[in-house]
């Protein structure tokens, strides 16, 4: 039975109470009968105590009040039944003893039952307490277990009492249990931390406190334990902590020095990196910026912060940080104040971040950028970057220098700058290639010329392509270069190249002038002897008028013919540049073989002309056409003069390719150009002729290309050398020329039948 058990002193009568007390009555009924109705000499009355320790046993007052006086009655009626007047002392004494022994088992019960109740408030005041408390003896067994404990564990009273403590509730401790009861032994008490199993399998945390209850002796007797359940308590302590490890985590791994610093300066907190940079914080106190900031930013950085703390604004600098090993870096120093309530700074929260790499490549970029800029400024190349959609510009600085804007790098580039600065005729031009709106062209290749206001002109080209998508924009990316120098001195050139190709067509000139004047005093002599007839004819009598009509029509034809060969010595001999024009390729072709005409004929060359049905037309400067015509002609014909044998043979023949360009190749049937020259053949100075000039072949490349086409010489051809200029075609309208018209009369008929052989 549970020593702590008194429920029966309040409880109303439970059925072993009730059997309890029938039990007494009988035993009651038992005794006075004997007592009463026997002859026996002993105190049977004394056995009323058994009555009155059933009694007792159900815990009532009232019953074990009422029970002593009933036996204590039932004592003396059957002292009375016994012995009626007739008694002896020995059986009064026996009664009174019988009385006495009723009285105090009486009181001796009334008493335990006060204690009972005593001992039961107690159990009352400890079953208020939330906490649990329980009594387990030596052994583990438990003896008592109140609410608290039911409420924590789950386990009722009834079901935990005499069971192990540490098997009902699986207990974990914290060290050895044996070092725990060692502890308990040694001091009488121990407190720590458990972990225990619920009766719905929940596992708590509690702290428990465990005093020895020892006896009178010393000698330990039962444990008292309480239990506080901190289990959420724990849980949140364990949230706590890891949010403050993770927050923790956070702030070391920042890559950046992070830190926190009183209003007067003083570093209360740095982060791991920080710490990791060797700075003690806590000998450097207010110090602390001389201690780590460069000698050379220290001012500005202390002048910053004292900025920060008498504003209260946010910190913003950036200096050079002095490391572990002595070295420094920059870092971008940033730092937010935090206020109190009252609004006064609390507390300023810093970071500091490692920007040396960047710094570097801002330094580079810088160098690079003032490369760029000298390149720029050396090769005259300023850069642009347009965009296609919205129109917005980038000028490079030289690009500013180039449009005449230097003075102003503040304006905005645009189109409108570009136009203003534009000279008029071109402006057309620059304006259409800036149209993007219609579609992207992936290329803007364009000339002009820019107009500064004092008049300056300057030959530009711009160059931009449609970079590369690397974000979403796209740009145009170009180069603008002023290549007023190279236009100058390609006009000087193109002046010197006038010059040379005159001193060539010169020099050509005085080569065939025994020809030409034998030419030329051909129709001369035809003109007198048809003179002389004619006035032989006007003398005769009658005079023969169609005779002299007939010879005056030679004569004329004759001065025709001179007039035409003067004409073509002088065009070929003037030394202005003529304008382009419209120019039939087979006239000025004709033109020069009948100016050569008596050459070939010195040296027996047989010139074949071949050309199509129709009349390719140039536009082309008529002069530079024929120098190129005479140089080939004269190239061929002397390339011929050595041959001891075989034919001296000149074909020249046009042909028109797909409609747009047309093709003249003269050939001839000399040696040939030996296949180690024609890297060199159209070099200036290339000659293999003892009295050449090389030259020719030069000019020739110079005129053709200067007209948009090629030239090139078939190495590989099985006899002698074959030239090929290819011209774009004239498609324009067509003029009415009389040198064209002239020039046709002069070449004859078109021989139709060598077209077809061409
Ligand atoms: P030059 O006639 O003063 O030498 P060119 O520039 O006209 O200068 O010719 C350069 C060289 O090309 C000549 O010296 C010659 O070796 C070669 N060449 C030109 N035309 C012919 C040709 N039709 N046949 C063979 N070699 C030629």
């Amino acid at each position: 039975m549970n020593l702590f058990d008194s429920e029966h002193v309040s409880r109303p009568y439970r059925r072993v109470d009730v059997c309890i007390l029938l039990i007494a009555a009988l035993v009651a009924v038992a005794v006075f009968m004997i007592d009463a109705f026997t002859a026996l000499d002993i105190a049977v009355a004394v056995f009323y105590v058994v009555v009155l320790l059933l009694v007792a046993s159900t815990g009532s007052r009232a019953a074990v009040l009422s029970t002593g006086a009933a036996v204590a009655i039932l004592t003396l009626a059957g002292f009375g039944f016994s012995h009626d007047t007739d008694y002896s002392w020995d059986a009064v004494a026996r009664c009174v003893v019988s009385l006495v022994a009723i009285g105090t088992t009486s009181l001796l019960s009334l008493r335990n039952l006060t204690n009972t109740a005593q001992l039961r408030e107690l159990i009352d005041l400890l079953n208020l307490t939330h906490d649990a408390i329980f009594v387990y003896d030596l052994t583990g067994s438990i003896t008592f277990w109140n609410n608290g404990a039911e409420t924590l564990y789950g386990w009722p009273a009834e079901h935990a009492i005499g069971q192990h403590i540490d098997k009902l509730t699986q207990t974990r401790f914290p060290n050895s249990e044996t070092e725990i009861y060692a502890a308990l032994v040694d001091r009488g008490h121990w407190a720590g931390e458990l972990q225990r199993v619920c009766r719905d399998g929940r596992h708590v945390t509690v702290v428990s406190r465990i005093a020895l209850w020892r006896d009178a002796k010393g000698k330990p007797r039962a444990i008292l334990a309480t239990s506080n359940d901190i289990t959420l308590h724990k849980r949140m302590e364990m949230v706590l902590s890891q949010r403050q490890q993770e927050l923790r985590a956070a702030i070391d791994t920042i890559p950046g020095m992070v830190w926190s610093a009183s209003n007067e300066g003083e570093v209360v907190f740095v982060n791991r990196r920080w710490e990791e940079s060797g700075m003690d914080t806590g000998t450097q106190g207010a110090d602390l910026w001389q201690a780590i900031v460069h000698p050379d930013d220290l001012d500005r950085m202390r002048c910053d912060w004292q900025i920060s703390v008498a504003s209260g604004r946010a910190l913003d600098n950036v200096s050079r940080v002095r490391q572990r090993d002595g070295d420094y870096r920059w870092m971008h120093i940033a730092a937010e104040p935090q206020y109190d309530a009252g609004g006064a700074v609390r507390r300023w929260y810093g970071v500091n971040t490692d920007i040396e790499a960047r710094k570097i490549a801002e330094e580079a970029l810088k160098r690079s950028e003032a490369f760029l800029v000298d390149a720029q400024r050396l090769s005259k190349t300023g850069s642009i970057g347009i965009s296609p959609v919205n129109g917005d510009m980038l000028w490079s600085s030289e690009a500013y220098r180039i449009f005449g804007y230097e003075q102003r790098p503040e304006i905005e580039p645009s189109l409108e700058l570009i136009l203003a600065r534009t000279h008029p005729d071109d402006r057309a031009k620059v304006e259409a290639a800036h149209q993007y709106s219609d579609a992207i062209a992936p290329l803007i290749d364009i000339e002009y010329r820019v107009l500064l206001p004092d008049g300056l002109l300057k030959y530009v080209h711009y160059v931009a392509h449609l970079g590369p998508p690397a974000s979403t924009d796209l740009a145009y990316v170009g180069a603008l270069m002023d290549i007023t120098d190279g236009r100058q001195t390609q006009e000087a050139l193109a002046r010197s190249m006038a010059e040379l190709a005159h001193v060539t067509r010169m020099t050509t000139l005085g080569e065939l002038a025994a020809s030409i004047a034998h030419e030329v005093t051909q129709p001369i002599a035809a003109v007198v002897t048809s003179g002389d007839a004619a006035l032989r004819w006007l003398r005769r009598d009658p005079p023969k008028l169609d005779e002299v009509e007939r010879s005056v029509g030679q004569m004329i034809k004759s001065v025709k013919r001179a007039n035409e060969i003067v004409r073509q010595i002088r065009a070929m001999a003037q030394k202005r540049p003529a304008p382009r024009r419209e120019v039939f390729l087979d006239d000025a072709v004709d033109g020069m073989v009948q100016l050569m005409a008596p050459e070939f004929q010195r040296q027996g060359v047989h010139c074949e002309v071949h050309r199509p049905i129709e009349r390719p037309r140039l536009l082309a400067d008529e002069v530079q056409l024929q120098q190129v015509v005479i140089n080939l002609l004269m190239n061929a014909m002397q390339a011929m003069s050595g041959l001891e044998n075989g034919p001296r043979l000149i074909r020249i023949c046009t042909e028109v390719l797909e409609g747009r360009e047309v093709r003249l190749s003269i050939q001839d049937s000399g040696p040939g150009i030996a296949f180690e020259d024609r890297e060199q053949l159209f070099r200036p100075f290339f000659t293999t002729k003892a009295n050449g000039m090389g030259m020719g072949l030069s000019i020739c490349r110079s005129i053709v290309e200067a007209h948009g086409g090629n030239i090139g010489a078939d190495v590989a051809s099985v006899v002698g050398a074959v030239f090929r200029i290819t011209l774009p075609l004239y498609t324009g309208p067509q003029e009415s020329r009389g040198t064209a018209a002239m020039n046709g009369a002069l070449s004859g008929p078109r021989d139709e039948g060598l077209l077809r052989n061409c």
